[in-house]
């Protein structure tokens, strides 16, 4: 399996990565050899010395610790259920996702009930204290509303006219997965990408990391999208949706309910008259965060799966490598992005404002940086995720266990593939939306 070294286009193309030192050194533990390359992290991968330098802070609060316990009892267990039998991991919701849909459901039923019942004590009840009390509920029904996310303001977006071969190319990915494609593309500086969906009609939204997706292979690229329009046709955005706006109207509810501080006589009794409906409130937030821990997880698996299918299983699992060393290219990134405002503050020379006008340099230098990391730096960030389990994040399964699911099963070819021609096309495409992104990250910095 290819992850790591090897000239690859971006090399070629771009900045020469600084030379890789060959020496080798004897581990303090064992004394085996250990690779020296100046720029990662020294470890033996015979007994693990230094494989984690920095070790992530143990959680904070009782609610993440509890998170974490269940998501490690989880995780093992899910795994075996989504590599058994050498099946197609298939959508499934199980008993916990269904409650935690129905209550979110629920939740948004209190928000119309108080809606109805606002609107017949102002119109159909006489009496001024009751029109007062149905408009404070009518208030407060307006205020838990659903609201439909809209496009996120100031995003660099590329639309369908402008960029014909990259929605080919999604277009084609969404009919491999089995659903519909996305109406608008945004691309921003992150190491990620994400798909949701904005407007009253639901209309679809991919938002695709340029440090991310310059750092991948072509069929690497197809694989993140493979993953990410997968979440579309397993239905996790829709349930995404309805959730997270339960979520929102259950933390106003808190905040409607939230204890006075310093209380007078009055808000003491009404603090006391909270009690109840506030430590169901919460009781309701924890409960729906542990009821989705489990699916939300074995969204990424089946992901991970689509993924495969789309670009070939070979092309998942670089995809995942490419994720685990993400830091590595927000290092790189932020790094030259403060090189270039440092450049563009000071005394300009002729070479600087080469620099500016050849905005690509700097996701060049970024994907020549992610093409030179090592084997053993790859195999270090896996062995550390495989140690430190669960620890960092709760949502998403550690990237070895994803890997060892995408592994256990036969390997799927690529369904979808796309020749120089074709992926010459779409980066020409992508070049004004470089060009702004990295404007736009050289004046405001990097998040
Ligand atoms: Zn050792
Ligand atoms: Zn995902």
């Amino acid at each position: 399996m290819r992850t790591t070294t090897g000239p690859s286009a971006q090399q070629q193309s771009g900045e020469q990565p600084p030379a890789t030192q060959q020496s080798v050194e004897q581990c303090p533990e064992c004394g085996a050899d250990v690779p020296v390359d100046e720029r990662f992290v020294r470890w033996c991968a015979a007994c693990d010395w230094n494989v984690d330098p920095h070790p992530p802070e143990p959680p904070k609060g009782r609610i993440e610790e509890g998170r974490r316990a269940l998501a490690r009892r989880h995780g093992e267990r899910l795994l075996t259920e989504m590599t058994e039998a050498g099946e197609e991991p298939r959508p499934r919701r199980d008993a916990s996702a269904l409650l935690a849909y129905g209550l979110a459901l629920a939740v948004h039923g209190l928000t119309a009930a108080l809606l109805v019942a606002g609107v017949w004590l102002t119109a159909a009840v006489p009496g001024p204290g009751v029109k007062v009390v149905g408009v404070l509920l009518l208030l407060i029904a307006w205020s838990l509303r659903p609201r439909w996310r809209k496009l996120p303001e100031g995003a660099d977006l590329l639309h369908r006219s402008d960029a014909p071969e990259l929605y080919a190319l999604v277009d084609q990915v969404a009919a491999t997965v089995g659903t519909r494609s996305v109406d608008t593309i945004a691309v921003d500086a992150d190491v990620n990408a994400s798909v949701t969906t904005y407007g009253i009609r639901g209309r679809r939204l991919l938002t695709l990391g340029l440090p991310l997706w310059e750092s991948l292979t072509p069929q690497e690229r197809i694989a993140l999208l493979g993953h990410e329009l997968g979440h579309y046709s397993h239905g996790d955005v829709r349930h995404g949706r309805v959730l997270a706006s339960a979520y929102r109207s259950l933390s106003l509810w808190a905040y409607y309910t939230a204890p006075t501080a310093n209380p007078t006589l009055v808000e003491m009794a009404v603090n006391l008259f909270y009690l109840v409906p506030r430590t169901l409130i919460h009781g309701l937030i924890l409960l729906l965060d542990q009821l989705t821990l489990r699916a939300t997880q074995r969204a990424e698996y089946l992901a991970d799966a689509a993924a495969a299918r789309t670009a070939s299983t070979e092309a998942a699992v670089g995809l995942l490598d490419r994720l685990l060393v993400g830091s590595a290219a927000d290092t790189v990134l932020r790094r030259e992005v403060n090189q270039a405002a440092t450049r563009t503050t000071g005394p300009r020379s002729g070479a600087d404002r080469a620099g500016e006008e050849r905005p690509e340099r700097l996701w060049e230098t970024v994907a020549a940086h992610v093409a030179s990391i090592p084997e053993s730096e790859y195999a270090r960030r896996r062995r550390a995720g495989a140690i430190r389990g669960h620890a960092v994040d709760a949502t998403h399964p550690p990237t070895h266990l994803r890997r060892a699911a995408l592994l256990a099963g036969p390997a799927s070819p690529a369904a979808v593939t796309a020749d120089a021609e074709r992926t010459r096309r779409v980066d020409g495409e992508l070049a004004p939306l470089r060009a702004a992104v990295t404007r736009r990250v050289i004046r405001d910095g990097v998040r």
